[in-house]
């Protein structure tokens, strides 16, 4: 049993170690070769709503008139097409 408890503490003490080297890494690191990964997905588009930029890969996709919007959420999505009813 004791022994088990060594070994547990020895486990957790070596992951501690890999997780504060990990750690260490500075997260602009991981964010770049995240992009690199999901390039494409990571276009800038602008909310034709509330005219904010967001990434594509974010948006809410809607179809109006064979044109395919994105939306930087349902809540803009939902104006946009009250707006468009209206008119
Ligand atoms: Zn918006």
């Amino acid at each position: 049993m004791i022994r088990f408890l060594i070994i547990a503490g020895l486990v957790y003490l070596g992951y501690r170690a890999l997780k504060s080297v990990i750690g260490e890494r500075p997260s602009q690191k991981v964010s770049s070769s995240d992009r690199s990964t999901g390039k494409i997905d990571d276009v800038m588009i602008k909310d034709p709503y509330c005219e904010a930029y967001f990434p594509k890969r974010n948006g809410v996709h809607y179809r109006h008139n064979g044109e395919d919007l994105y939306f930087c959420s349902e809540n803009c999505r939902d104006k946009f097409i009250e707006m468009k009813k209206k008119t």
